[in-house]
C-alpha cells in the first residue's frame, strides 16, 4: 500500500480573513483575557484587544498603508507584537516578520527583497541596536518609515493609534475606514512573508495567505481542544509560525488566552507565568523543556493547572517526554511537525496517542490536509514502513515564495504537493517519524541510502561516542559512504577496517561505511545543527585524515 494519508475531519474549514475571526471571537467571549504580557505587567480582554487593534490598523490606513503592503516587525516578545499581527490582517497589509536576531546585512536584505514600506521595530533594546540599524535601512533601501516601539522616551505606536483614532473618529460602530477595508479582503490573499533559514543562499520569503494560517492554527487548537477556558504560554519566538500561528492564532480563534511570558525564552519566567497566571497550556522546542526541568528549583513551581501544551521543531527524547507528562502535568502535550512554507503544521499527535507515539513520531496527518512519502528519484509513493520524502498537499501550502516563482516552482510541483526535504516513514495507521533531511541522503551506484539508519547503528559501537555519516564524490559510484567519528575517551581508536567488521552481516553491504575519520569535534551552526556540508569539503579537500577499506576491484576512488 502507498504510503499516503488524508485527513477528513467534522469541523469544515475555516473561509473567512483573520480580521474577520478575530471579530467574530470578541463578540462571543467579550470579557475573557486575550493578551497577558507579563513583563509590563498590562493584559487585555477580547474587547479591549480588538479596539485596540482596530485604532492601530485605522492608524495604518491613515498613514497610507494599502492593501498588499509589506509592514515589517523586528522586535522580540510583546504584546504591541500580537496587537500589530491583528491590525495588519485588518488593514491587508502582508505583514513581514523580521527576526530580532538579524543585523544590518540581513535586515537589509528583507527589507529590499519584500518591499517593505513600514517597519516597527524595538528602540532601546540593550543586547540590540535596532534603532541605528533600522535608520541605516532607511536609508539603503526604499523603506519609508520606520515605527518605534514604546521605549526610549518614544512611542511611535501609541501615536500612530492616536492617528488611527482620530481618523475613525464620527464614523458609526461596525463602520468606518477598517470596516470599508476588511470588506475588500479576502481569505486567499497573502497576510504575511515569513523568512526561512535555509543552510544555504540567501533566505527565501514564504508568503502565507490569512487562510493558510489562520486554519492551520484553529486547527491545532480544535486537536488541542482549546475554548474560552485555556491560558496559553508562549515563550516561543513571535517572528516564527512557532510563536505567531501554533500559539497566537490558535489560541485567539478560541477564546483562550496568550500569556507572554518574557521577551526571550527564560526557564524560570515560563514556569512563574503558569503558576501565576493558571495557565492550561506551555510550549516550547524540546531544549526549552529540558531547561525548565533543569532548573534547581524546578519543584518550587506549582504546575497543576497545566494539561496541555505542544513540542515542536525537533524530535523529543523519550525521557523528556516522559517528565514533561509526569512532572509538568501535561498529559496531553502534542507534538507537531512542520515547517514555514506550511502554515507550518502537517502532522499532529493527537490526544490520546500513546508514549511510543509521542517519541517515536510526529503523529498523523492534520485535518483537511493530504501527507505522501516519496521515493525522491522517482516522486511516486513508497510502500508504508518505507524511507522516501514527505510531501503536503492542501490548505496550508503557501501561496508561494515571495518573487521567487522558480524557487516556488522547485518545492511545489505540479500537483500542489510541498516537497518538504525531509525524510520519513508513514505506518498503515497514517503516523509519520521523521528519519533524517534528504539534503543527507547519499546515493551510492543509485542506492539511496539514509545516513540516520548507519547513525544509530553504528551509535551501538562502544568505542563510538557520536558520528555523522556522510557520502563523498567517489568515480565509480558517484558517492561512497564515509563515517566521521567522535572516539570514546581512552578506548581503541575505531578504523575503516574494524567498523566494517563491526558492520557485517548487521547491514546491507552498501551501508557498510568504506572510509573512517576520527575526529575530535562535529562544524555546528550557530543555533546547533551540524553541518554536513562543511564535513564534506573538508574530505575533499583532504582537511582530516581518514582510513579506508581496500579499493573494490577495478575501483578508483578521490584517495
Ligand atoms: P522551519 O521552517 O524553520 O519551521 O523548520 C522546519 C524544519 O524543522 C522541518 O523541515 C523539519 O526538518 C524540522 N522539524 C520541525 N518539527 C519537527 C519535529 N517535530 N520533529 C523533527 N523535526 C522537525
Amino acid at each position: 500500500m502507498p504510503s499516503y494519508a488524508a485527513s477528513p475531519f467534522p469541523a469544515p474549514l475555516l473561509n473567512e480573513t483573520i480580521g474577520a475571526n478575530l471579530e467574530r471571537n470578541a463578540s462571543r467571549f467579550p470579557d475573557a483575557d486575550a493578551l497577558i504580557d507579563v513583563p509590563t505587567g498590562r493584559s487585555w480582554t477580547y474587547a479591549e484587544f480588538n479596539r485596540d487593534v482596530d485604532d492601530l490598523a485605522a492608524g495604518l490606513l491613515a498613514r497610507g498603508v494599502r492593501a498588499g503592503d509589506r509592514v515589517g516587525i523586528w522586535s522580540p516578545n510583546c504584546a504591541e507584537w500580537t496587537l500589530l499581527q491583528y491590525a495588519t490582517a485588518k488593514a491587508g497589509a502582508v505583514l513581514v516578520n523580521v527576526n530580532p536576531a538579524y543585523r544590518q546585512s540581513e535586515l537589509d536584505f528583507v527589507v529590499n527583497q519584500s518591499g517593505m514600506r513600514m517597519l516597527f521595530t524595538a528602540p532601546g533594546d540593550p543586547r540590540n541596536d535596532y534603532e541605528v540599524m533600522a535608520r541605516n535601512a532607511q536609508q539603503q533601501a526604499d523603506l519609508l518609515d520606520v515605527v518605534y516601539l514604546a521605549g526610549a522616551g518614544t512611542d511611535g505606536l501609541a501615536a500612530l493609534a492616536a492617528d488611527g483614532r482620530r481618523a475613525a473618529a464620527g464614523t458609526p460602530d461596525g463602520g468606518g475606514p477598517v470596516a470599508e477595508r476588511m470588506a475588500t479582503l479576502q481569505p486567499g490573499d497573502p497576510i504575511n512573508i515569513q523568512y526561512t533559514s535555509g543552510t544555504t543562499g540567501f533566505p527565501k520569503g514564504a508568503t502565507l495567505t490569512h487562510s493558510n494560517i489562520l486554519n492551520n492554527g484553529y486547527f491545532i487548537g480544535e486537536l488541542l481542544g482549546y475554548t474560552e477556558k485555556d491560558r496559553v504560554v508562549l515563550p516561543v519566538p513571535f517572528y516564527h509560525c512557532f510563536g505567531m500561528v501554533i500559539g497566537n492564532l490558535a489560541a485567539l480563534s478560541h477564546g483562550a488566552a496568550t500569556i507572554i511570558p518574557s521577551r526571550t525564552f527564560d526557564a524560570a519566567a515560563a514556569l512563574e507565568a503558569v503558576q501565576s497566571r493558571q495557565a492550561t497550556s506551555l510550549y516550547g522546542v524540546p531544549t526549552m523543556f529540558i531547561a525548565e526541568l533543569g532548573l534547581e528549583d524546578f519543584d518550587r513551581y506549582d504546575l497543576s493547572s497545566l494539561r496541555t501544551g505542544v513540542m515542536a521543531g525537533s524530535p523529543c527524547p523519550e525521557e523528556i517526554m516522559k517528565r514533561v507528562i509526569r512532572d509538568m502535568n501535561m498529559a496531553e502535550v502534542a507534538i507537531c511537525y512542520g515547517m514555514t512554507e506550511t502554515s507550518p503544521v502537517s502532522t499532529m499527535t493527537r490526544r490520546g496517542d500513546s508514549l511510543e507515539r509521542r517519541t517515536r513520531t510526529v503523529g498523523r496527518t492534520m485535518p483537511h490536509l493530504e501527507n505522501q512519502v516519496v521515493d525522491p528519484g522517482t516522486g511516486r509513493p513508497v510502500p508504508f514502513g518505507e524511507i522516501g520524502e514527505l510531501c503536503t498537499r492542501g490548505y496550508s501550502v503557501m501561496a508561494g515564495y515571495w518573487n521567487e516563482p522558480e524557487k516556488t516552482a522547485e518545492a511545489v510541483d505540479s500537483e500542489g504537493w510541498m516537497h518538504t526535504g525531509d525524510l520519513a516513514r508513514m505506518d498503515e495507521e497514517g503516523y509519520v517519524s521523521i528519519e533524517g533531511r534528504i539534503k543527507d541522503m547519499v546515493i551510492r551506484g543509485g542506492e539511496n541510502i539514509y545516513p540516520r539508519e548507519i547513525e544509530e547503528f553504528l551509535y551501538s559501537h562502544p568505542s563510538i561516542s557520536d558520528v555523522q555519516v556522510i557520502g563523498i564524490p567517489d568515480e565509480r559510484y558517484g558517492e561512497e559512504l564515509m563515517a566521521c567519528i567522535i572516539a570514546v575517551p581512552g578506548a581503541p581508536e575505531p578504523d575503516a577496517a574494524s567498523i566494517a567488521e563491526f558492520c557485517r552481516g548487521k547491514l546491507a553491504h552498501y551501508k557498510i561505511p568504506r572510509y573512517v575519520q576520527v575526529r575530535s569535534s562535529f562544524p555546528m551552526t550557530v543555533s546547533g545543527k551540524i553541518r554536513k556540508v562543511q564535513m564534506r569539503e573538508e574530505v575533499v579537500e583532504q582537511l582530516v585524515p581518514a582510513t579506508e577499506l581496500p579499493a573494490p576491484p577495478a575501483g578508483k576512488s578521490v584517495f
